[in-house]
C-alpha cells in the first residue's frame, strides 16, 4: 500500500466500484475501502434492475444473472392484475456475486482494494478534505488523498463529517423488509407489484423471481407510516396469506432514500455517489443502475481533476449528474407523489380501465397514463418520462 492516494473511495457498492473503476481508468492511483469482510456482501436489496441500466457498465454473465425479467404485473387491493409486457429488459441479479464483479472491474482497471477497513472520520485542512481515518484489524490509521468520493451507502455518514447537508425527512426514507422464500410457484420472468392500503401503504409490495421458485418478497412504506405500524408486519401478513409454508431463506431490512439528490454533492476535495449522495430513483426505489451512473460520473470527473490538476474541477460533478439523471428524478418523485398516496379504489379503477386497452397498448407509458388520467399537469411529466 502506498502513503498517500490520488483519490480514495469509502464502500465497496455498486457506487464505489464504478467510481473507483472509472476514476483508475485515467491512470491516477486510487484506493477503495469497504467495512466489511466480503464485496458484495451481506445483501440488502430486491435484486432488480433494467438490462441497459448494468449493460451500459458490464457485459451480462449468467453467473450473475438470477432471472430474466420481460412482465411487469401491477395488482390492486380487489385482486384485479394488469400485465405489462415490455421484452428481455430486465434482470433479478445475484448481487452478491454480481457487486464482487463490479469490484474486480475496478480492481483490473488499477484501483487498490481493502476490506475490513472501517472509515470513521476525515481529514480536512483549511476547510478541505485531504484523506481518511480509518479502523483495520484493530489499528486506527490515516491516508492522504487528494479527492475523497463517499460512496458509503444509504447510512453514509462521510458527506456529513465534510460538512455536506445529508439530512432526509422521516417521510422520505422507505422503510424496507425483504425474505428470500423457496417454494414460490410464480412465473420466473415476472416482477409482482402490489398496491393499496393492505400491502403497503404509500408504497408497493413486491415479488420479484430468483431463479427456480425462489423469490425475493418485500414491501417499502414510507417512514412517517412505518412509525405506526412496522414494514415487518405487512410482510408477515402477506407470507401467512400467500406462502403459509414457504422456507424463508433469508431476511433483511434497510432504508431506501425515496427521495431527489442532495443539493450538494461536491465541495473542496469530497464528492458522493450512490445512496450517500440520494441518488436513488424516487419512484421505483431502485439505486443499483443510478448508483453505478453516479459512481462513474463522479470517478471519471475525479480523475480528470488530478489529471490536469484542477482541484475544483471536481464541482462540476454536481451540473453532470442532474443533467443525467438528476433532473429526470425530480420528475419522477412529482410522479410518485401523485401516485403511491391514491386510495385503494383509484388502484383499481386504473386496472381495470388498463385492461380494456388493447395487449399490443398496454406500455408502461400507457399505465402511468391511466393512472394520471385526471391530474393534467403530472401528465405532462409522465409524457416527459415514457413518451417525449
Ligand atoms: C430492501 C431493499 C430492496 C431494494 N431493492 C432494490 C432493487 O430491487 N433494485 C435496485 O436497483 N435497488 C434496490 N434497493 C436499493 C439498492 O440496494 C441501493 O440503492 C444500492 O445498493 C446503492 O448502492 P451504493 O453503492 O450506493 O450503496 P451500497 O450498496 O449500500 O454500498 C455501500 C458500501 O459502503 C460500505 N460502507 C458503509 N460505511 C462504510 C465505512 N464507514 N467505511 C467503509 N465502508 C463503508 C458498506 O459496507 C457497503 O458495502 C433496495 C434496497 C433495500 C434496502
Amino acid at each position: 500500500m502506498q502513503n498517500e492516494y490520488d483519490i480514495i473511495v469509502v464502500g465497496a457498492g455498486p457506487a464505489g466500484s464504478m467510481a473507483a473503476r472509472f476514476a483508475a481508468e485515467q491512470g491516477v492511483s486510487v484506493l477503495m475501502l469497504e467495512k466489511d469482510r466480503d464485496v458484495g456482501y451481506p445483501v440488502r436489496c430486491g435484486e432488480a434492475v433494467s438490462k441497459t441500466g448494468v449493460e451500459e457498465f458490464i457485459a451480462p454473465d449468467e453467473r450473475w444473472i438470477a432471472a430474466h425479467i420481460n412482465k411487469f404485473s401491477l395488482n390492486s387491493p380487489d385482486g384485479s392484475e394488469a400485465v405489462v409486457e415490455f421484452g428481455d429488459a430486465g434482470y433479478v441479479l445475484e448481487r452478491r456475486i454480481f457487486d464482487y464483479e463490479l469490484a474486480k472491474a475496478a480492481a483490473a482497471a488499477g484501483a487498490e482494494v481493502l476490506t475490513r477497513a472501517y472509515v470513521n472520520g476525515l481529514l480536512i485542512e483549511d476547510g478541505k478534505v485531504c484523506g481518511v481515518k480509518y479502523e483495520y484489524r484493530g489499528e486506527q490509521k490515516e491516508l492522504k488523498a487528494k479527492v475523497v468520493i463517499g460512496a458509503d451507502g444509504v447510512e453514509s455518514r462521510v458527506g456529513r463529517w465534510a460538512g455536506l447537508k445529508t439530512h432526509i425527512h422521516f417521510k422520505d426514507m422507505e422503510c424496507c423488509v425483504q425474505v428470500t422464500a423457496s417454494n414460490i410457484k410464480i412465473d420466473p420472468g415476472t416482477l409482482y407489484f402490489y398496491f393499496g392500503k393492505d400491502y403497503a401503504p404509500g408504497g408497493y409490495f413486491w415479488i420479484f423471481p430468483k431463479g427456480k421458485e425462489t423469490a425475493n418478497i418485500g414491501l417499502g412504506i414510507s417512514g412517517m407510516v412505518g412509525k405506526k405500524r412496522s414494514s415487518l408486519s405487512y410482510l408477515n401478513n402477506f407470507m401467512e396469506r400467500n406462502f403459509p409454508s414457504a422456507p424463508v431463506l433469508t431476511s433483511i431490512a434497510g432504508g431506501v432514500p425515496g427521495t431527489i439528490t442532495l443539493e450538494k454533492i461536491s465541495a473542496p476535495g469530497i464528492m458522493l455517489a450512490g445512496d450517500a449522495a440520494r441518488q436513488v430513483n424516487p419512484l421505483s426505489g431502485g439505486g443499483i443502475a443510478s448508483g453505478m451512473i453516479g459512481g462513474s460520473i463522479a470517478g471519471r470527473i475525479a480523475g480528470e481533476a488530478v489529471k490536469m490538476n484542477k482541484p475544483n474541477h471536481i464541482l462540476t460533478y454536481d451540473k453532470a449528474w442532474h443533467e443525467r439523471l438528476g433532473k429526470r428524478h425530480e420528475v419522477f418523485e412529482r410522479i410518485k407523489n401523485g401516485i403511491y398516496n391514491f386510495p385503494d379504489e383509484k388502484f383499481n379503477k386504473i386496472a381495470h380501465s388498463f385492461n380494456k386497452i388493447p395487449h399490443s397498448k398496454r406500455t408502461l407509458g400507457r399505465l402511468f397514463t391511466t393512472a394520471l388520467v385526471n391530474q393534467p399537469s403530472l401528465l405532462v411529466d409522465v409524457a416527459k418520462v415514457f413518451i417525449i
